[in-house]
């Protein structure tokens, strides 16, 4: 507790962090609490597990006042991290009292309407708070402190002109606090843009790297699943995160390896809240063992001591990759990555590696049972690769500025020439955020 009492932080919020039982602040924590308390624009290169939502939420805390309208708003890429963030904020400031409303998409306005006459400190989804803003429901001429979290998923989402918008109704003379585990183009410009001198923390790698052992197999499209069956049946223990591209593929892979034996779960936009809190729920009681996700569903989930990481389909880019397998390999345990990469894909894997800077070993195809799945919807969609990258042939396509490609996406998305595409659109527009143990992986 020491090094907390050093941080310039209220004495209710020194009671609080004590009942969490955090005995010391996390290096994000460390850096950026002060500058927060001082005043400052902060922009924060950390990724969830490294503390960051404690780390923008203990200043403001203690620098919001009961009662005195809408103060602070962060936003979020997804409804799980808007509970998450909420929940933090909910906690840390029970002694002072503020009311702390979250806000998003899936659920009826009347109650959010409701809840936003009373709140002090408002979390919530592009989205959602843009309608509020419409309907005049949503006043934030009161704002103090204004946090992007998850600043570059919420890029990737297509939500830069949500953001902008919102951010634009915002007072001047505000905070402006963003966190984001990239420091792309995009964000350099929200930065340059909306901050006044921001200053810039960054907490270092979470995974480890010595520790996590990244590996792909080369394998026809219609033995992945075959594959995916086999090495789940072989290796019984731990928590695994399977990652898909689309929801069709999430919930039809997750039904296959539940109709195998494999007790797991899916989650992605798609689903109800109810459902994906339900699915949350089950990871951390660690009732399943088996996560089936998208990358937006999972992004932010505060799962612990996942040990593999499988690619059923490849992610989006290097950037994907490099999150996808963090989730692996922390807090000094050990974690294995493993992609599936079908004919064709080749070159593609070829360029996520290098966006990600890593070099994989490739690993022969043990020997395994070709299993029947079920053919009700295709998992034969290419993943879709965000502006340019390699064609199927390995050709490289030219890549154009990242601020364009952002707008394009919303174009192609809304126009829809694939339906892999659309599904993807429509999971990053509805979206959404963990703990697990040790229980059978195989269905009871
Ligand atoms: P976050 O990166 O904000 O999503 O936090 C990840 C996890 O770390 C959450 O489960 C927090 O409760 C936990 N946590 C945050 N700060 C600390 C701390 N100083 N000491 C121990 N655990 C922490």
């Amino acid at each position: 507790m020491d090094k907390f009492k050093h941080l310039n932080l209220s004495k209710e919020m020194l009671e609080s962090i004590k009942h969490a039982r955090f005995e010391a602040p996390s290096a994000i924590q460390e850096k950026t609490i002060p500058l927060v308390l001082e005043g400052k624009d902060v922009i924060g290169n950390s990724e969830t597990g490294s503390g960051k939502t404690l780390a923008f939420a203990a200043g403001i805390i203690d620098m919001s006042k009961r009662g005195a309208g809408i103060q602070s708003l962060v936003l979020t890429p997804t409804r799980e991290l808007a509970e998450q963030v909420a929940q933090v904020f909910r906690v840390f400031s029970r002694k002072q009292g503020l009311k702390v409303k979250q806000i998003y998409g899936g659920v009826g306005m009347d109650g959010q309407i409701h809840d936003l006459r009373s709140a002090d400190i408002v979390v919530g989804t592009p989205g959602r708070l843009l309608d509020h803003l419409k309907r005049r429901t949503l006043n934030l001429s009161k704002i103090k402190y204004l946090v992007l979290d998850e600043a570059d998923r919420m890029l990737d989402m297509g939500f830069i002109r949500d953001v902008e918008s919102i951010v634009k109704l915002c007072p001047t003379n505000r905070q402006t606090l963003l966190f984001s585990a990239t420091i792309s183009k995009d964000i350099d410009y929200l930065a340059k843009k909306y901050m006044k001198s921001p200053v810039r923390v960054s907490a270092g790698e979470k995974v480890d790297p010595s520790k996590l052992y990244q590996i792909y197999y080369d394998v026809q499209q219609e033995m992945k699943f075959s594959l995916l069956a086999f090495l789940l049946k072989r290796e019984k223990e731990g928590v695994v995160m399977v990652f898909c591209n689309t929801r069709r593929n999430t919930d039809k892979l997750s039904r296959n390896l539940n109709a195998n034996g494999l007790h797991a779960q899916a989650i992605h936009g798609g689903l109800s809240q109810n459902k994906r809190s339900g699915v949350l729920k089950a990871f951390h009681s660690r009732e399943t063992l088996i996560l089936v996700c998208t990358d937006v569903a999972a992004r932010g989930l505060d799962i612990k001591d996942v040990s593999h990481v499988y690619n059923y389909d490849l992610p989006n880019g290097g950037s994907d990759y490099i999150h996808r397998i963090g989730r692996t390999a922390r807090a000094g345990k050990n974690g294995i990555a493993i992609s599936f990469v079908s004919s064709g894909f080749n070159g593609e894997f070829r360029q996520i590696l290098k966006e990600a800077k890593v070099n994989i070993e490739k690993h022969a195809l043990p020997k395994f049972d070709i299993l029947a799945v079920s053919t009700s919807s295709s998992d034969r969609e290419r993943p879709f690769r965000r502006g340019g990258g390699q064609n199927r042939n390995g050709e490289r396509n030219n890549r154009r500025p990242s601020s364009e490609r952002s707008d394009d996406r919303r174009r192609s998305f809304g126009g829809g020439n694939s339906s892999g595409r659309r599904e993807q659109r429509r999971e990053n527009r509805d979206s959404g955020r963990n703990k697990f143990d040790n229980s059978s992986r195989f269905r009871r």
